[in-house]
């Protein structure tokens, strides 16, 4: 293995302070006024936060069109529901992989008065060949997320993608994702194979990481440049992270709030579908 298999940090994005929904404070790297976007991802928020005040109105009714929206709980309930009668409770530890596909309308909304919420959600763009599928959930109970201890001491909990011949729960995802969660010890080494050409990052929400010469802070993320392998190390105690990864899909991205489609024109079609009560 030599040293230019790893890869190296293109870039750190900070994640900064802001608020969605109707008002819900988090943190966003991805998708906040550094980066628009890393194809295939067009968002990262982590919410954290055990005042009831920073989360409780949740996330009131709004539509998604053309891409998937990736909600993964480490502490709390979020109870989803959408226009078409689906509905489900993420708890702690588990996940959801919404693909909205050509359209719903749904509500995110924290089914807790007070404690602990903490969590993601992460923006995965579709193709335009799938960006009006019809719309399609995974909905990953806590025990059915795979975890696995590897060499070095990485204790990683895989929601999409495969590890050491273990295979995370999310299937059939046009950008063939890999969404780890690990967990490092002091001292800790993580060095893993992650398909080459497919765009990765890490982004740290505990402890201190060190990747080649940089080193990451909680709520920063770093940007990978293409390489076979990905190795990092827990700087001064345990670190926390998540490692994430796709095909990018290479097509003009045309994004409007909840809508992301190729076209301009597309946009407004979807407008004119939201306001006329189509999804
Ligand atoms: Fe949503």
């Amino acid at each position: 293995m030599s040293e230019s298999d790893f890869r190296t940090v293109l870039g750190v994005i900070p994640g900064v302070d802001a608020q969605d929904g109707a008002g819900v404070k988090l943190k966003r790297s991805l998708g906040g006024p550094r980066l628009q976007h890393f194809d295939p991802f067009l968002l990262l928020d982590e919410f954290r936060s055990d005042q009831a005040g920073d989360y409780i109105a949740g996330f009131p009714d709004h539509p998604h069109r053309g891409f998937e929206t990736v909600t993964y709980m480490l502490a709390g309930r979020m109870r989803h529901r959408d226009n078409q009668g689906n509905s489900g409770l993420l708890q702690s530890g588990g996940a959801q992989w919404m693909t909205a596909g050509r359209g719903i309308v749904h509500s995110e909304m924290p089914e807790q008065e007070d404690g602990l919420m903490w969590g993601f959600q992460l923006w995965v763009n579709l193709p335009a060949a799938d960006k009006m599928t019809a719309p399609r959930y995974q909905d990953i109970e806590p025990g059915d997320i795979p975890e696995v201890e590897r060499p070095g001491g990485a204790r990683v909990r895989i929601v999409a993608g495969e590890l050491g011949g273990v295979a995370g729960p999310v299937s059939g995802i046009a950008t063939k994702p890999l969404y780890y969660d690990v967990a490092l010890p002091a001292e800790g080494r993580f060095d893993e194979a992650v398909p080459e050409g497919h765009n990765a990052f890490v982004y740290v929400y505990g402890g201190g990481l060190g990747i080649g010469s940089h080193t990451l802070s909680e709520g920063q993320m770093a940007l990978l440049n293409d390489g076979a392998r990905v190795e990092v190390r827990a700087r001064g105690g345990e670190a926390r992270f998540l490692l994430i990864a796709g095909q990018p899909i290479g097509e003009p991205v045309a994004r409007y709030g909840p809508f992301v489609m190729n076209t301009k024109e597309e946009i407004i079609q979807a407008f004119r579908d939201y306001e006329a009560g189509k999804f």
